[in-house]
């Protein structure tokens, strides 16, 4: 069966680099939207869900291909779901990972152990073009713990401070063939690829 190209509507090299070793063994190829020099867009949706569609949009409007996008992040319960839809921004506008990561460990400081709960939520729609009034929608979530001291190096953004009980290691100690399979993406663009594939 022939390729199908898909634009992913992310710069963010560390997903780009996840969802094409999830999609390896599918028909559809993934272009990231650096190549076609996308321009970004505000992140005005106040939902992971209504993010993605955002991102989406803009992305088919530059390139006149279906894109598939997603909108991520960590909640974590003692700070009321935050960082959440603000988790690439929570130390700044323009915050690198490192900094979101230390902003992170510095509020979860006086955090009880039970509130430092925390989960990964990813939502992903599939747009066939700009104006696709149906788009395709999944979400996934991963539960684990945020910790004080960052282990592995493996991953990006929080991935250090993600520890799972049931593997007893952060998300960037587990190799990445294991994290997709756990993860929220993985989750999120395994029923997606499902719902693509039906139509
Ligand atoms: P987005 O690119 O607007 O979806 O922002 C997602 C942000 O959430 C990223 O900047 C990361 O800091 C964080 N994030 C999402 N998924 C992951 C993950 O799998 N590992 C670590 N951090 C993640």
């Amino acid at each position: 069966m022939e390729n199908i190209k898909i634009v992913l509507a992310s710069n963010n090299p560390g997903k780009v680099k996840e969802i094409n070793e999830l999609l390896a063994d599918t028909v559809f190829h993934i272009q990231s939207q650096s190549e076609f020099g996308v321009i970004e867009v505000e992140e005005t949706g106040l939902t992971f869900v209504e993010n993605a569609i955002i991102k989406a949009r803009n992305a088919a409007r530059y390139t006149n291909h279906p894109v598939i996008a997603d909108d991520s992040g960590i909640e974590v319960t003692g700070l009321k779901g935050r960082p959440g839809i603000y988790s690439a921004r929570y130390a700044a506008l323009e915050a690198s990972d490192e900094d979101n990561l230390n902003k992170l460990i510095e509020d979860i400081k006086p955090l009880h152990k039970v509130d430092r709960k925390a989960r990964f939520v990813c939502s992903m729609v599939f747009l066939r073009h700009a104006e696709d009034p149906t788009p395709l929608i999944s979400q996934g979530t991963w539960d684990g713990v945020v910790i004080m001291a960052p282990r592995g190096r493996n991953g990006f953004g929080y991935d250090p401070i993600f520890y799972l009980p049931t593997h007893n290691c952060t998300s960037a100690e587990l190799s990445p063939e294991l994290k997709n399979r756990l993860s929220h993406r993985g989750q999120a663009l395994k029923s997606l690829i499902q719902q693509i594939s039906e139509i």
